[in-house]
């Protein structure tokens, strides 16, 4: 089977086919000089005769047969692995030549990559090609980007998809990803899903003392989890706190901890299940772009979204393989003197190694300290800092601060310390004028699992 000169270049990811205004069989018009200067020498490495006028490229070779591809693009390969460029084309010499086209289709795509095998023969066993992406948001957009083409796939760690297809699939992978103009609906329905469980809890009243049924809601929703990530484990406390881990895990309840895994430190996400003051569901949720406000009475954001992005995180990474294990809690009872992270038991918090309360307003504080108290050394804030900066724009970064009490306050007392308080996007909490930024919210969430996969200490 042969192909054509433009499957050719899409295949070897020599362009990436956003660059060239029009081919016709072996003739490309070209604008970008630069751009042409690169495929030039490409073409010439790879030994392929062509001629070149001011505008365009005219191949002079006859068509190639689809199995002389790989044979010939190994003649271009340096060997080396992508390490998070930007312009990852530019560099393509360095990236395998089955997995380049797909490489650079991905990184067309807003999907930016930070590695990648195109797979090897080792010990008569081959390994799985797999990609890396720079944010662990990108891993999972990609991961349903290709669900939806039927591409085998192993969420394999947060940052990182086995890609279950042979070396030729790949070379068809990047043909066809070179159809995809935008993964923008891809995007789109994420964040759709994470809303939906962000609206059903602010259906559900929940005052302090009153949490009864949005306790139902989350432990339904843990149910549900359980069945993608056996390893989910969570438990009630006397008070009514729901306390759980991914992995086995210390205070959980007897029969759970296993033997030396019991003590491996993990991170712990906090929110809280109680509302300020009772809403009324009838009251309506009402949406405008991304701003998120009731008709009457208070939102309840404050601390919904928390609850919110927590079991969305279960939700994206539990069955996700190589998922670095971490605990959370849900407390009650925070509104009034944070009664219910008090009475948690200590032997819940032996193997925390930090704590990250998902409860502050607005979009970009980490909270690490009172006027009265230090939760954390501003160094443990400060890293946490780098990573958003990692993945945010400068304006969206989130900076180190000092806040008011929250549960917080009372990790930081049982010694789960360093913790920190991160924004999750909602205003003029206790008030009727509550309402809440979708997009801080989401980048909450975004952060977190990034915090997930790169500070875990096990
Ligand atoms: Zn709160």
């Amino acid at each position: 089977m042969s192909v054509s000169w433009y499957e050719f270049l899409i295949m070897s990811g020599i362009v990436s086919g956003s660059a060239i205004p029009s081919v016709k069989e072996n003739v490309f018009n070209w604008n970008y000089n630069n751009e042409k200067f690169r495929v030039e020498n490409h073409l010439e490495i790879l030994g392929i005769n062509f001629s070149s006028d001011y505008e365009s490229i005219t191949i002079l070779d006859p068509q190639l047969e689809f199995d002389q591809i790989d044979q010939l693009l190994r003649r271009d390969y340096c060997g080396g692995q992508e390490n998070g460029e930007q312009n990852i084309i530019s560099n393509i010499s360095c990236v395998e030549p089955p997995i380049r086209g797909v490489v650079v289709q991905l990184n067309r795509l807003g999907l930016l990559t930070a590695g990648s095998c195109a797979g090897h023969i080792q010990q008569n066993r081959r390994t799985l090609p797999w990609i890396s992406f720079f944010t662990r948001n990108d891993t999972l957009v990609a991961s349903e980007l290709f669900k939806s083409l039927s591409i085998p796939i192993d969420y394999y760690s947060l940052d990182r998809l086995q890609i279950n297809v042979t070396t030729n699939e790949l070379y068809r992978l990047a043909l066809k990803l070179s159809e995809i103009r935008s993964v923008d609906d891809v995007r789109k329905g994420i964040f759709k899903v994470r809303k939906r469980t962000l609206l059903e809890l602010l259906q559900i009243p929940g005052e302090t003392g009153n949490e009864n049924s949005v306790r139902e809601y989350v432990i339904a929703k843990l149910k549900d989890h359980k069945r993608e990530c056996r390893r989910l484990f969570f438990s009630v406390d006397r008070q009514g706190n729901i306390l759980g881990s991914t992995i086995p895990s210390r205070g959980l309840g007897r029969g759970i901890g296993r033997a030396g895994q019991a003590l491996r430190k993990k991170m712990m996400f906090a929110a809280h299940l109680d509302v300020v003051q009772e809403f009324s569901p009838s009251d309506k949720v009402v949406m405008k772009g991304n701003i998120v406000s009731r008709e009457r009475g208070i939102l309840g954001a404050d601390d919904r979204a928390g609850v919110a992005i927590i079991l969305n995180l279960l939700r994206e990474v539990g069955g996700v393989r190589n998922c670095p294990p971490f605990k959370f809690v849900f407390t009650v009872g925070e509104e009034q003197g944070q009664y219910g992270a008090e009475a948690i038991d200590l032997d819940f918090f032996e193997d925390v190694s930090f704590g990250i309360s998902l409860d502050r307003q607005c979009c970009r504080d980490i909270v690490y300290k009172s006027p009265s108290q230090e939760y954390s050394t501003r160094e443990f804030a400060e890293r946490v800092e780098r990573v958003s900066s990692r993945i945010f724009t400068e304006e969206n970064k989130y900076v180190p601060c000092e806040g008011g009490v929250s549960d917080l306050r009372v990790w930081s007392n049982k010694d789960t310390r360093p913790c920190v308080n991160l924004s999750v996007g909602y205003c003029k909490a206790h008030s009727n004028e509550e309402y809440l930024d979708l997009s801080c919210w989401d980048r909450t969430h975004q952060l977190a699992k990034e915090l997930i996969s790169r500070y875990n200490p096990s």
